[in-house]
């Protein structure tokens, strides 16, 4: 057994989820994080869809995710040398049956603010050009959609840390927690013991394996497998500026993507926390379904892969310390809003593990200590 190093904080898991804390508790003592493979962004981290839509998800959710413009609109100097978002918008189509589920997302639209519109079928084909009109019966715009520099957002929180004394450990599996007197024992597979008051859960789709370790109880995180492939679309020239086009359904969704365009069948099926790859069935349903709303013929798909989304049963982020294990705090059920949220859950989880209170411009937009708890959950 080797010699223990002492931290204050130790981060389980280098994702989105794990770096932003880091970044924000780096300046309030001495952050390690643990991370299981060779690169940061292996898992879902990097297999996103890099886009910012302030309307996804649950009231919570959105809640995070508009309080977190303001830091990818005006990051701190020095964070990233490109901006963090550039606008994309994002259409919603309505097929034949699918209308009240427009409605639905327009009413929260409405009251959110955010500048949405309300597009006839012409129009929505005008700014997608590929939608096969015929097809289309109603259709709205969010014209603040973003494209996210997901590898810029990732690796300047890494940066920060690292500027401000904490260490990013790869290769780092931890594999042993044991609490003893008011410290917990990390153990990683290479047997280097970390010793620190206060462990972080940011293992992603492991977080339940991760709490099992440590004797906490699952928050009953279900990961769900979603495919994607990029393909080079023939006959259509200028792309580039199309919007995020999305069955008002959830069932399918295409944008430009680095000159090419990435489509998903929107999938979310449950698996087994895993590095997961996309199902030969997951590919030819996401062809099918984009071929029959719109006049794309993709003949071979330039590359295919998954990632996992996982989620709690009210598909909100968890972020709170453990209701048994003393100094054992999750971030965890990241979902399908992982990175858009990673600024104000970063710096509310920050705050919390310190025992302080959601600061206020993140609390300003309706959150609280309460509803990023687990003890929601029941
Ligand atoms: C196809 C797809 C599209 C998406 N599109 C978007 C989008 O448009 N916008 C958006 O905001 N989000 C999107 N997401 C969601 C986003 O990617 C996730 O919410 C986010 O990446 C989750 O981050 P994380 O840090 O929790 O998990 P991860 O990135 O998976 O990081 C967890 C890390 O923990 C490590 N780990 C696990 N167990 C251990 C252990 N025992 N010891 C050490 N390390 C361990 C893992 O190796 C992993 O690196 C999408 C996801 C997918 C799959």
């Amino acid at each position: 057994m080797g010699s223990a190093n002492r931290a204050d904080f130790v981060i389980i898991g280098a994702g989105i989820a794990g770096a932003s804390a880091a970044y924000w508790l780096a300046p309030h003592g001495k952050v390690v994080i643990l991370e299981r493979e060779t690169h940061a962004g292996y898992h879902s981290t990097g297999r996103s869809a890099a886009l910012y839509m302030a309307s996804y998800g649950n009231e919570q959710v959105r809640a995070l995710t508009l309080a977190s413009k303001p830091f990818f609109d005006a990051p701190p100097h020095g964070f990233s040398e490109h901006p963090l978002l550039s606008l994309r918008g994002a259409l919603m189509v309505a097929e034949r049956g699918q209308e009240l589920v427009l409605e639905q997302h327009w009413a929260v639209l409405e009251q959110m603010k955010t500048g949405a519109r309300r597009l006839t079928p012409a129009q929505a084909c005008e700014l997608s050009p590929a939608l096969r009109s015929e097809r289309i019966v109603d259709a709205l715009i969010e014209p603040d959609a973003a494209d996210m520099d997901v590898n810029a957002i990732h690796q300047g929180y890494l940066r920060g840390l690292v500027a401000q004394g904490g260490e990013l450990r790869m290769n780092s599996e931890v594999v042993d927690l044991v609490r003893h007197d008011d410290r917990w024992i990390v153990t990683t597979k290479g047997n280097e013991i970390w010793q620190a008051p206060i462990v972080i859960d940011a293992a992603g789709a492991w977080a339940d394996e991760v709490a099992h370790l440590a004797g906490a109880t699952r928050v009953g995180l279900q990961p769900c497998r979603r495919s994607a492939l990029l393909f080079a679309p023939e006959g259509f020239d200028d792309f580039s500026k199309w919007p995020m086009t999305y069955g008002a359904s959830e069932n399918w969704y295409f944008k430009p993507d680095a000159g090419q365009v990435l489509v998903s069948p929107a999938n979310a099926d449950p698996v087994a926390p895993q590095d997961v790859q996309p199902e030969e069935l997951d590919i030819a349903i996401a062809i099918d379904r984009i071929e029959s709303v719109t006049h794309f013929k993709i003949r071979r798909p330039s590359h295919t892969w998954a990632g996992l989304r996982s989620f709690v049963e009210d598909h909100g982020l968890v972020g709170g310390f453990d209701e048994i294990q003393p100094g054992f705090f999750w971030i965890a059920a990241q979902g399908g809003y992982g990175i858009q949220t990673s600024p104000a859950m970063g710096e509310a989880c920050a705050a919390l593990v310190r025992g302080m209170p959601i600061p206020s411009a993140i609390a300003d937009w309706g959150l609280t200590k309460e509803m990023l708890s687990a003890s929601r959950l029941g």
